[in-house]
């Protein structure tokens, strides 16, 4: 392992005391999920494997497996197979998060309607706060999104209307790492995937990418209000849409 061995007196020396009701794998798995979290291991370092960091924990391998195991759920690393393999370190991704969130505001019963009111609010800071910052790099990749989706379309996988990944391109772009979490969210949660037949979603992919195309536009003048003006009015238009096809169901 040699540089990236894993300084083990760190990692325990942040456990403190342990909990009532957590396992030894728990433990052991949030001391590693922290040392990740501090940045101690790089994307791609293995931590360890099974068998060595049974010894360093003095604990079973059953109990390392497990910690591995909670670490894959919540990923933040993965187990390599193989000589020289072990848990090693992935780059977090929003899905679980995302998952997470979609259960838990579909358990609660929140409405379209109000996901949709949080989208509008969340996704008018985006646009301001990218209309203000707008460069040549983020122009570059404004553009580049455009012309993916005039290629591929705007939303339609397989015959059904599904959130559309320019907004996320907008939020993450705005340089907000909390808006670029959340908008995904509640993209996907306030605009349900609905089966349309072909002739419709050819339609509704190039309404959609021409209000794409004049909100970009906007942005890269640095037009705020203007900004903002037209993600307003495409976002009510998706709701009206939305209305429009559960009231058909
Ligand atoms: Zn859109």
């Amino acid at each position: 392992l040699g540089a990236k061995a894993v300084n083990v007196s760190a990692i325990q020396g942040a456990a403190g005391s342990p909990k009532r009701g957590r396992t030894k794998a728990d433990e052991i798995a949030a001391d590693i999920e922290r040392s990740i979290l501090k940045r101690q291991f790089r994307v791609g370092d293995v931590i360890g494997s099974e068998e060595t960091m049974s010894t360093r924990f003095a604990v079973s391998r059953p109990v390392i497996r497990e910690a591995f195991r909670i670490l894959e759920m919540s990923g933040m690393a993965t187990v390599r197979r193989g000589p020289g393999g072990g848990l090693a370190v992935i780059e977090p991704t929003a899905d679980p998060v995302v998952a997470a969130a979609e259960r838990f505001l579909e358990y609660r019963g929140v409405r379209r309607s109000e996901m949709l009111t949080a989208r509008v609010a969340l996704e008018m800071t985006c646009v301001e706060q990218l209309s203000l910052s707008i460069d040549e790099a983020k122009i570059a990749i404004l553009r580049e999104a455009l012309a993916a989706e005039a290629r591929a379309g705007t939303q339609v996988v397989s015959g059904q209307v599904v959130a559309e990944q320019m907004h996320v391109v907008i939020a993450e772009l705005a340089g907000n790492v909390a808006l670029a979490l959340f908008v995904p969210v509640l993209a996907r949660l306030s605009t349900r995937a609905t089966d349309l037949p072909e002739s419709e979603w050819a339609d509704r992919s190039a309404v959609i990418h021409h209000a794409h195309v004049s909100i970009v536009d906007a942005i890269i003048a640095g037009d705020v209000p203007l900004a903002q003006h037209r993600m307003r009015r495409h976002l009510a238009a998706l709701a009206e849409a939305q209305r429009v096809q559960e009231m058909n169901d």
